[in-house]
């Protein structure tokens, strides 16, 4: 699929918006509610719209939430997912909380090879602080056991907060000197009402800066095709990489080849932008393929070519909160 300039053969699923988790820089700081039940996208819609997404290009899935794991039955759904034959390549975000090693092993007998895991810091009670939940012992042993049992690459998302966590961050690169990680920091992004202000924000240059006066000079690792957006570096002598998610000091958006199907049915074509386009409905009324199909290209047409939010414009953006559309 064609959207500008831009190839589209990525879909990131959201399979629910609930988590077991109450990080503070992803879960609106007021009162929200969650979807009701029967708005969620039951799993035979989802397998169908990815189905169709994969006749008309897509090769390439994420299952991301609010927390996959805590949906029912998600084994046979990615069980049923992992047989889609034009799916090449299947990864979850997770935090991890829920995995144990037989899930994991489960988890690699479907074929899936790589897993991404959030872990903001290596102390457990910043660890209990930031996510709500004293689950650092949990999350740290999912981790380690996915590296054992053969997941490659093993990713590790951190959101670095000042004030909260921007003191961990040679902690946490150093884990890339004895294992074969890949930590990736991702700026913080305003989205909806977050209990995070801007001055906690902390961006690249400043993490970058502090990796490279404890560790030297960070080594450009050269980009794989498919890679994600990460750009990514080595330290000297390392095993694992460095990556940093820029979606504020400086876009991707030219290289974005993705599209995300929400937790309640809709086409979502930028992550940072509201525009959404429902699917669902005309799903449940019995819409043909061809029709679906033609939904999913007009979603596509309106993939913006900047999502916006820029360093100048981090002020709460009225939008959406991460756990409801899939970050
Ligand atoms: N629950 C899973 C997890 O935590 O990995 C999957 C969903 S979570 C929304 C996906 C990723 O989004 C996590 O790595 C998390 O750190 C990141 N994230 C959530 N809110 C964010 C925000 N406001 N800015 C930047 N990243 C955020
Ligand atoms: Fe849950 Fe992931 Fe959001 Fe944390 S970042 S609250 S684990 S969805």
């Amino acid at each position: 699929m064609i959207a500008g300039n831009r190839t589209i053969n990525y879909l990131r699923i959201s399979v629910t918006d609930r988590c077991n988790f109450r990080c503070q820089y992803c879960i609106p700081s007021s009162p929200f509610k969650m979807i009701p039940h029967e708005k969620i996208a039951k799993y035979e819609e989802i397998l169908k719209i990815t189905r169709l997404a994969c006749e008309l290009g897509i090769t390439k899935a994420r299952i991301t939430g609010g927390e996959p794991f805590v949906r029912k039955n998600i084994f046979s759904f990615l069980e049923r997912l992992c047989a889609i034959e034009s799916l090449k390549d299947i990864s979850i975000t997770s935090n991890g909380a829920l995995l144990t090693r037989e899930k994991i092993k489960k988890l690699i007998d479907f074929g899936i090879k790589r897993l991404n895991f959030s872990l903001d810091t290596l102390d457990p009670v910043k660890f209990a602080r930031i996510t709500g939940r004293d689950r650092f012992h949990q999350v740290f042993d999912t981790i380690f056991t996915s590296h054992e049992l053969g997941i490659s690459p093993v990713k590790i998302n951190a959101v670095i907060l000042r004030g909260i966590n921007d003191d961990e961050i040679e902690n946490i690169t150093a884990l890339t000197l004895k294992y074969p990680f890949h930590i990736r920091f991702i700026e913080y992004m305003p989205m909806g009402d977050s209990a995070i202000e801007k001055q906690q924000q902390v961006l690249t240059r400043e993490i970058k800066e502090k990796i490279e006066s404890k560790f030297g000079k960070l080594i450009p690792v050269k980009r794989n095709a498919n890679d994600g957006p990460a750009k990514k570096f080595q330290i000297q002598g390392a095993r694992g990489i460095v990556g940093f998610i820029t979606p504020i000091s400086s876009h991707f958006c030219s290289d974005c080849n993705r599209l995300r199907l929400t937790s309640r049915g809709t086409l979502r074509p930028c992550l940072l932008n509201n525009y959404e386009k429902d699917i669902i409905n005309p799903l449940r009324n019995n819409a043909t393929d061809d029709e679906l199909k033609a939904i999913i290209l007009s979603a596509l047409t309106k993939k913006p070519s900047f999502h916006g939010l820029t360093d100048q414009s981090v002020k709460n953006m009225p939008i959406s909160h991460m756990t409801s559309i899939g970050g």
